[in-house]
């Protein structure tokens, strides 16, 4: 709901027979729409003239917060900087106007763009193969997960039934095992966030089908034990799972493929630059190690011995699970973003998303507790601020930074924190935009021990400042006919 700047609805500045737009002159003869399919009451629009209507979706587009307005440090999202240059090769209409089932004969550069960026997936993961044809990373986790179950089917190996996941794991991994239809065997996490191995061994068996792991963790850790781990699981006949959803500290750094794991995804809408606010579109590639390829999903585009493309569909064990060859436009964008940066450049990403990270946790550890000490990754998380006494929680921080002009970082995630403030600045800002952001967290930290209240009542200077989180998510009003 967007107020204009004297505190109107566009519906309350409607006036019969207001006009914002002119038709061409009708050329046609008129023709009745029969009575059935008219509609009984008039369409409620707003009768508003030009300037009127520019003003709203201008304003209204000025109401939302995006990486092109502001720091957006909102943990395990990624919120890096999306290249324009990336759009305009998505937009290009020698790609744009493509139609997936033209011969492939006329669409060989496609096709090529495809093959090349699994050829990068493939060195930047160490892996064998991968396929861009998952819609997001829930999509390729659950698709990567259909593929280990295809591969202990071709074993004639049916007593795998469960799916171990650690207790700090992304939610969707627990839900994509669920779906896939697998039990999940939860790992316990020691103090300092990483897998407690002993634990694991003690689940492991020959119901076993995968392990599904994040490396750095989702608390930022890197799991040093990483090589026991995949040793263990391959020694009771599971296979090991790589959620790749966030690959920023990995670039240039170590590769899931060197670590053991068999089957990964990779969110290129995270890590590979595209605009992913509300919810899409994304893209989940999955890739897997030599001797898996065959169960990767239809169609799999492979390039032929006279240096011609296809997409091709075989008999591989999964079938489709995406109507064409997943999300071109995001796929585009991702090779544009890594052939961009080239292969020099690309590899300074995990060093500088680790670097920015550190910075801010050395810069406000005195004020905000670290639970868990050591150097973290491209992410970490505090749990809330330091002196306990003051009642401010990790939601009013959240809230209160928006008055800074800073998204909120992500809080009460993961769960093993009660006040969970999840912090990743990504690798794309400056030097600046960090210390500008330091600044406001001390000052909000100040304002919790001086005068709370200024605190809790944040956000202080915009549109809305306390809807009820519940009510609105459950019985959202977004028309005009409801407000009445
Ligand atoms: C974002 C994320 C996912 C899910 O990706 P979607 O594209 O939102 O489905 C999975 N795992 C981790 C660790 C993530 O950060």
């Amino acid at each position: 709901m967007n107020r204009d700047l004297y505190g109107k609805l566009i519906f309350e500045l409607s006036h019969q027979g207001r006009r914002g737009f002119s038709l061409p002159r009708n050329e046609f003869p008129a023709y009745e729409i029969p009575a059935g399919l008219r509609r009984e009451t008039p369409l409620g629009l707003p009768q508003v003239d030009e300037p009127t209507v520019v003003r709203h979706y201008t304003n209204s587009s000025n109401n939302n917060f995006g990486v092109d307005t502001g720091f957006y440090p909102l943990g395990s999202c990624t919120m890096k900087y999306n290249p324009k240059i990336n759009d305009e090769m998505a937009a290009d209409p020698v790609m744009s106007r493509l139609h997936p089932l033209q011969p492939q004969s006329t669409t060989q550069g496609a096709l090529k763009a495809y093959y090349t960026l699994q050829q990068m997936l493939s060195e930047i993961g160490g892996m064998a193969e991968f396929t861009l044809n998952p819609f997001a990373g829930a999509h390729g986790e659950l698709t990567g997960l259909m593929t280990i179950h295809a591969y202990h089917d071709s074993r004639e190996d049916w007593a795998r039934t469960k799916v171990i996941v650690p207790d700090s794991a992304h939610g969707t991994n627990p839900a994509s095992a669920a779906v896939c239809g697998y039990e999940i065997v939860e790992v316990k996490s020691m103090a300092d966030g990483t897998v407690d191995v002993a634990d694991l061994k003690s689940k492991l068996g020959p119901d076993i089908a995968a392990m599904m792991m994040t490396n750095p963790n989702t608390v930022g850790m890197f799991e040093k034990n990483i090589p026991e781990i995949a040793k263990a699981v391959h020694d009771c006949g599971a296979l090991m799972y790589y959620d790749g959803a966030n690959l920023n500290p990995m670039l240039g750094v170590a590769r899931p493929g060197d670590m053991g794991f068999d089957v990964m995804h990779i969110n290129l809408h995270k890590t590979f630059s595209t605009p992913h606010g509300g919810g899409g579109p994304g893209s989940g590639p999955v890739g897997v190690r030599a001797g898996l390829e065959q169960f990767l999903p239809n169609p799999r585009v492979v390039k032929n011995a006279d240096g011609t493309y296809s997409a091709i569909c075989d008999d591989s064990a999964l079938g489709r699970i995406s109507s064409w060859i997943g999300n071109f436009a995001v796929d585009l964008r991702a090779l544009s973003y890594i052939l961009s940066l080239g292969a020099e450049n690309l590899k300074m990403v995990g060093p500088l998303s680790t670097l920015n990270a550190n910075y801010i946790m050395h810069a406000l550890r005195d004020l905000y507790l670290l639970p868990i000490e050591g150097p973290c990754k491209h992410e970490f998380v505090f749990d809330g601020l330091a002196d306990k006494s003051t009642g401010v929680t990790t939601l009013n921080v959240a809230k209160r930074l928006l008055d800074f002009g800073f998204h909120a970082p992500t809080i009460y995630f993961p769960l093993l924190f009660h006040e969970s403030l999840m912090i990743e600045p990504t690798e794309t800002e400056s030097r600046e935009t960090l210390d500008a952001f330091i600044a406001a967290m001390r000052q909000i930290a100040k304002e919790a021990a001086e005068t709370p209240d200024l605190v809790k009542d944040a956000p202080h200077n915009t549109p809305i400042s306390h809807p009820d989180d519940t009510e609105a998510a459950l019985h959202p009003v977004v028309t005009w006919a409801e407000l009445n």
